[in-house]
């Protein structure tokens, strides 16, 4: 038995192991230097061409370059035709910005739980959490896997909703051979520095459909009705925001691009090593990739099961689940000292959230106390897969990513071995949680 680092032994995983993303070079050099030279410091050629370059890339028709996720995000909501008071459809465990872009917009969110083997949004439960106000449905793809969009799709033909990706995690990801951000009316995907596109910071709002694209030009600057390549005449036709992004961090972003599918090809074999690695060894359980389903690995997640630690595996959301999480935090700090680079992805679902909770985001209640709306329910003991996953969910990410290679996969996942092989050292039972 090896002791654990935590407990003094030494560290499996030496200091400076694990390489930062994204991978630099002197493609990055060039595109940005090239960039800063050029005059056009705003929405430049940098940011046409990356909506061209990624439109190519994923097979979409019109690309906006936006400043963020979360701005496409909301340009998304208005684009798809929501109002004030219409309620939007979203799962209950993500980002928060996949259900406070509805709030930007004045509409209200509804949450649906998730289905538990993919961290999902559940298209089982979909239907019930329909209301007469619904007009949309927020699909995101959790760490890089796709949504069964056949299954979201089709009770979205039945009941007219309309449908939007959310894919700021999950550039490349496929289902049934075919890249997210085109199944949906419309999607958005994020370049912030962490995701698989890094721009620093940026976004990209995608669409198929012309109409959708104008009203989302709208909203993305000032309010004004042009294309980036048409005069401007300096009026506001309708409410507008800015959510342009500049050159340099497109021409960033670009030569990110033309790296992303060694990238993504990267993360699915280390994902491979890792998961390999891992067979066998208990305490915890490895993601799924359905059938049909191809993961990016944007984030892995390894899930404590709470029968190997004696306790009842029932999510209850209650006394449990507190138990759980206490556990999974000491496990989490003898992982670091191990040198794993791990975290915990979120510690909240959504409904749980202050904003939702409090029922107030622009004062006066508004906009769940709009007159013409209806109410909504957020009561967090509907979510019970969304809270379970949340209390004994374990996240990788950077040690999956490039430049690291094959063997800091391996290595990581030695060290996961390490401390489960050694659990009783942390001594769990005889130490419950404070
Ligand atoms: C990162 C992220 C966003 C927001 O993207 P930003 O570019 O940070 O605004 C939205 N949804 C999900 C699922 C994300 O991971």
């Amino acid at each position: 038995m090896a002791i654990l680092a935590i407990n003094g032994g030494e560290r499996l995983i030496p200091p400076n192991t694990v390489k930062p993303w994204p991978p630099i070079d002197d493609v990055d050099r060039q595109y940005v230097m090239a960039s800063l030279e050029n005059p056009n410091h705003t929405f430049g050629p940098n940011c046409q061409k990356l909506q061209e370059e990624f439109g190519a890339w994923n097979g979409n028709k019109f690309v906006i370059a936006t400043n963020s996720g979360t701005g496409a995000l909301h340009m998304a909501v208005a684009a798809v035709g929501c109002g004030a008071g219409d309620h939007v459809l979203v799962t209950a465990y993500s980002w928060s910005s996949s259900a406070t872009c509805i709030l930007h917009h004045n509409a209200i969110p509804v949450f649906v739980d998730v289905d538990y083997d993919t961290m999902n949004i559940d298209p089982r439960k979909i239907e019930a959490a329909i209301t007469p106000q619904t007009k949309a449905i927020i699909v995101v793809h959790l760490h890089g896997l796709a949504v069964d969009m056949d299954a979201v799709m089709a009770v979205a033909r039945k009941r007219n909703l309309m449908v939007i990706e959310d894919a700021c995690q999950a550039h490349g990801a496929t289902f049934k051979g075919r890249k997210v951000g085109t199944f949906g009316h419309c999607a958005a995907f994020s370049l912030n520095a962490n995701k698989c596109l890094c721009g620093g910071e940026g976004g990209l709002f995608v669409t198929n459909d012309e109409e959708i694209h104008k009203k989302a030009l709208q909203v993305w600057s000032f309010g004004e009705t042009r294309t980036p390549s048409q005069e401007r005449d300096y009026h506001a036709y309708a409410l507008g925001w800015m959510y342009r992004n500049d050159d340099l961090g497109a021409a960033f972003a670009r030569a990110q691009l033309t790296k992303l599918d060694g990238y993504i090809a990267r993360q699915r074999e280390n994902a491979r090593v890792f998961m390999d690695e891992l067979k066998g060894v208990e305490g915890f359980t490895l993601p799924v990739q359905p059938a049909g389903h191809e993961h990016n690995w944007y984030n892995l997640n390894l899930r404590i099961v709470p029968e190997c630690f004696g306790l009842d595996p029932k999510p209850d959301g209650g006394e449990n689940s507190a138990k759980i999480s206490t556990w999974r935090d000491r496990i989490l700090k003898a992982l670091e000292a191990e040198g794993v680079h791990t975290f915990m992805w979120q510690r909240f679902i959504l409904p749980a959230m202050t904003v939702f909770q409090a029922k107030n985001a622009y004062g006066h209640g508004c906009p769940w106390t709009l007159p013409y709306t209806g109410p909504v329910d957020y009561d967090v003991h509907q979510f019970p897969m969304a809270q379970a996953h949340t209390d004994r969910h374990l996240c990788f990410a950077i040690p999956l990513r490039a430049p690291n290679g094959k063997d800091v996969a391996k290595l990581t996942a030695q060290g996961i071995r390490k401390v489960f092989d050694n659990i009783k050292e942390l001594d769990l039972q005889r130490n419950p949680p404070r």
